[in-house]
């Protein structure tokens, strides 16, 4: 029986986006659970579509100890404070050292964490965790489908396995396959790793692995590269609004030997040349997507307020494509979810059916300015709800204090939270009595992860370019790190 130690700490840094990311945000709880320690970890995580999930289930029928230290993550955001990460790291190493002697450690991570001063915060965490545990300790860790890797990364640990699929609904299934390496090198073997680096980003809308997207098309390809002789051949895309010299995707396998390894990466990397130059899709604006609806009018629509997407960075409070609606007189319409804890307070205060004569979100730069009222408000939720779609299944969310409202003399509704999330699951509407089948247009503020579970209500899904933090068009940042020759595709 192993003594298996198992930590998360979860932050992707859009390095464009208005920082620091503090504390307080991987304390409190959003979709995913707020910080949490010691066996408490167990029952918060437990059933979710998380890898720290997964993970533990897979292990506990072997009989394991498991020894939960602490799990963390914040909302996707600028880069988090030096004092924040400090604080967590040395936390982290506090309770390693309290944990007795360990056979493995268990990370759930997602790799693409920036701070303040650190590029590779990951590679960092990693190596003051192995001050204390040594160098040989088995590390397995599961990254996200938009971790950057970096040498680091690869040196500091026997196995690190991403998400497959982006809409990521296989956030637990990935906690699953970390646990099958570490039973494997908990058994004896030795995993050697080969990895190589990209040199193009490609914007998060058109890293979706849905349909015959050419992300999809690779996945694809990784899995039949993979045999029990090398269990892991993978693409991992990276966060494209990331400026740092590790920034791009790579390509990392696993395998019994250095050669097998390297061959798989090698054969993955060709495929992804292959496909390199189908990484692309349209842009609306938001005069153009609404023109297109206004032309088919039986015809229902998702805009993707992409660059409003708080999964990305986004404030979840631009106003621009509700303005757009306002504008067009477009009806039958909803925008979900924009984030104001002041007017949702206001709105629970006044109560059900009350009037609010107050403006609404536009707090945020770049964004549009707050939406005008007044709003009738429709309904009241606490914003403590639980995922039913794929992507955040079984997550128990706290989104504070949640309203819907309608902009009076129009029938455009608004959903409004007071925590920042993005809009990838029907629950949220159902939690404020709405069902997202009964409007024709849906804003939904997400770049990919809405089409898990909403993708099928639309008989057309347009990512529309909004004034955001969450930047599509790449070649508008002013990256100044990247390594030479790193292309925006
Ligand atoms: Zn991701």
């Amino acid at each position: 029986m192993a003594r298996i130690g198992i930590l998360g700490f979860l932050h992707e840094t859009n390095t464009f986006a208005p920082g620091p990311t503090v504390l307080e945000r991987f304390i409190e709880a959003d979709a995913w659970p707020g910080l949490v320690e010691g066996q408490a970890l167990l029952a918060a995580t437990q059933d979710m579509n998380l890898a720290v999930s997964g993970f533990i289930a897979a292990m506990q029928p072997d009989g394991h100890e498991l020894v939960p230290l602490l799990w963390c993550s914040a909302n996707p955001s600028g880069p988090v404070s030096d004092t924040a990460f400090e604080h967590i790291v040395a936390r982290l190493e506090t309770l390693l050292r309290l944990s007795g002697p360990l056979d493995a450690l268990f990370l759930d991570l997602h790799g693409s964490m920036v701070t303040e001063t650190l590029d590779d915060a990951e590679g960092v965490l990693l190596q003051r965790l192995r001050t204390i545990t040594g160098p040989h300790l088995p590390y397995v860790a599961a990254l996200d489908f938009h971790a950057i890797i970096t040498q680091a990364m690869v040196d500091q640990t026997q196995a690190m396995v991403a998400y497959h699929s982006y809409p990521h609904v296989d956030m637990a299934a990935t906690g699953a396959r970390a646990a099958q390496m570490l039973r494997r090198i908990l058994a004896g073997e030795v995993f050697h790793a080969a990895w190589h680096k990209l040199d193009f980003l490609v914007s998060m809308p058109w890293q979706s692995t849905l349909g015959d997207e050419p992300a999809g098309q690779i996945m694809a390809q990784g899995r039949a590269l993979e045999a029990p002789d090398r269990p892991e051949v993978q693409f991992i895309p990276g966060f494209p609004n990331s400026d740092t010299p590790a920034s791009g995707p790579a390509v990392l396998a696993y395998a019994i030997s250095p050669e097998l390894a390297q061959a798989g990466a090698d054969a993955l990397l060709a495929q992804v040349r292959r496909h390199q130059s189908a990484f692309c899709g349209h842009l609306h604006t938001p005069q153009a997507a609404l023109q297109a609806a206004a032309a088919h009018p039986a015809a229902r629509y998702i805009l993707a307020d992409t660059q409003d997407n708080p999964g990305g960075g986004g404030a979840g409070d631009t106003t621009g494509i509700a303005q757009a609606l306002l504008a067009h007189g477009i009806s039958n319409a909803a925008v979900a979810l924009l984030c104001d804890a002041d007017f949702a307070q206001a709105a629970h205060q006044a109560g059900v059916g009350a009037i609010l004569n107050m403006t609404l979100g536009g707090r945020s730069s770049p964004g549009g300015p707050p939406l005008p009222g007044p709003y009738e408000v429709l309904a009241l939720g606490s914003g403590q709800l639980t995922g039913t779609g794929p992507f955040y299944l079984g997550c128990r969310m706290d989104l504070g204090p949640m309203t819907r409202v309608r902009v009076q003399g129009t029938d455009l509704e608004i959903l409004v939270s007071s925590r920042k999330q993005q809009a990838a699951d029907q629950a949220m509407f159902h939690h404020l009595g709405a069902d997202p089948r009964d409007y024709r247009i849906l804003v939904l503020k997400s770049s990919v992860h809405f089409r898990a579970d909403f993708g099928a209500l639309a008989d057309h899904i347009l990512v529309v370019q909004s004034p955001g933090a969450n930047t599509a068009d790449l070649h508008a940042l002013p990256y100044t790190r990247l390594r030479p020759g790193v292309n925006i595709l």
